[in-house]
């Protein structure tokens, strides 16, 4: 795998401070949970950003033939730090997703 981790991929990067799923402000030093997408072009680009109650816990349905991660991070200065991932979902794990 020659891609970089999303989470250090994504450490630092600016996100805005709302929800988008509830709308609730997202607090500094609040956790906040952020989903990218990998662009061949782009790299790992942030698509969402999840108050902690509403950041799902995994990548569901994955989206067939893209990796996609959901990461985990303070909000911090309009930044997230401490960025770790908590689901991935890679492009050929499909067939995996049935196994508990
Ligand atoms: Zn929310």
């Amino acid at each position: 795998m020659s891609r970089p981790d999303p989470a250090a991929a994504m450490n630092g990067v600016g996100t805005g401070h709302l929800c988008d799923r509830c709308n609730r402000r997202i607090q500094h030093g609040d956790r906040a949970g952020l989903y990218c997408t990998w662009y061949e072009r782009g790299g790992w680009t942030p698509r969402r950003t999840w108050c902690l109650d509403c950041c799902p816990e995994e990548v569901d349905p994955g989206t067939e033939g893209a990796d996609e991660a959901i990461l985990l991070g303070v909000f911090f200065a309009h930044r997230l730090v401490s960025v770790t991932v908590r689901d991935r979902s890679l492009p050929n794990q499909e067939a995996n997703d049935e196994t508990v």
